[in-house]
């Protein structure tokens, strides 16, 4: 008897420039499996359920099969829509410990944000920048239904049972620090939640609280999914794409292409980050598209730090700038990393 195909479907979200997610069903018999869920949307008298429940249908389910909910990662693409699911269906959600942290920043949002406008003002942004850029979480909030902890905490080496066939829980941590991805190894089939996403380098960025290095996390990430060497990819943004190994090696080029890049420059002379996300990122005129340079140029300047290639200083008027200090490799696997700290 063979299990029946995973199916993926793309639920549609509409903020900050994200089309849409894709929610994956995977039968369990009577039951269903589902990974990511999606937005709650406040704009919509049902709350965005009734793109779910049409996507289950499709798959031949009713919301009330649904028996689990895996979220790969806890961004709110993905796991708006978890604690409403949770109530109308009672399933269990699975996530990684590490999305504590995301379920923290959610119930304490001022906290987040005042941490984030501490980080750009000792990076240089200006002070009426300031705040709109720290306000990109306002902008996702209301697509939250509630803030739900995991029922069952993953750390990545667990094995589900669905459908009579086994998925390992990868974690690759990186793009979030709670991130997993589910691994077939009967299909070859990967579930990479935006780990892997076709077309565009998933961002990778730094926040204080969180991963030290997220960037080291990242490509060691990679690097373990290409060992997998899966067949196919469902991402959580897009089509569906074989040739998992040569995407994983453009995103790696990718992202150690812009590291050499912002090496080379503060090897000509001291940069703050501010000015290295307008070297790196010319055309950065959204609020949101800027404070996703800077973040991005934050988890460059901590893997450039932690390689021992840069060294922090404060100017006089009290801003952060970075000089470079060393010749260290920077194509090299993680190591022991120091606890949570700057930039
Ligand atoms: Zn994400």
């Amino acid at each position: 008897m063979s299990a029946a195909e995973a199916v993926s479907v793309a639920l549609p979200v509409g903020v900050n420039g994200v089309e849409s997610v894709t929610m994956t069903v995977i039968p369990d018999g009577d039951h269903v499996t589902i990974v990511d869920c999606g937005v709650w949307r406040p704009d919509l008298p049902d709350g965005g359920v009734g793109a779910l429940e049409a996507g289950l249908e499709g798959a031949g389910y009713a919301l009330r099969d649904v028996s689990r909910i895996v979220v790969t990662h806890a961004h709110i693409d993905h796991y708006g829509m978890a604690g409403r699911l949770m109530e109308l269906t009672g399933a269990p959600l699975l996530m990684h410990a590490h999305t504590d942290l995301d379920c923290e920043k959610y119930r304490h949002p001022d906290t987040a944000r005042a941490r984030r406008r501490d980080t750009y003002a000792d990076h240089g942004v200006s002070e009426t920048e300031r705040t709109d850029l720290a306000d990109h979480l306002t902008r996702w909030l209301p697509y939250l239904h509630s803030v739900v902890e995991a029922s069952q905490r993953l750390r990545g080496g667990e094995v589900l049972t669905i459908g009579g066939e086994d998925w390992d829980v990868v974690h690759t941590p990186g793009h979030s620090l709670g991130h997993v991805c589910l691994w077939s190894p009967t299909r070859e089939l990967l579930l990479s939640g935006d780990h892997l996403l076709p077309g565009i380098t998933p961002p990778v960025t730094f926040e204080r609280g969180f991963d030290a290095d997220p960037l080291r996390s990242y490509l060691d990430s990679l690097r373990r999914i290409a060992d997998l060497r899966p067949q196919l990819v469902h991402p959580g943004h897009g089509r569906p794409f074989g040739d998992a190994v040569g995407r994983i090696e453009a995103i790696l080029r990718n992202k150690l292409r812009r590291l050499e890049r912002v090496r080379a420059a503060i090897r000509e002379r001291p940069y703050t980050v501010t000015e290295l996300a307008d070297l790196l990122v010319a055309k950065a005129i959204l609020a949101h598209q800027r404070q996703l340079a800077i973040s991005e140029t934050l988890a460059h300047i901590a893997y450039l730090r932690w390689s021992g290639a840069v060294e922090r200083r404060t100017r006089s008027d009290g801003v952060y700038e970075w000089y470079a200090t060393g010749d260290a490799p920077l194509d090299v696997k993680s190591g022991l990393r120091a606890a949570p700290s700057a930039p």
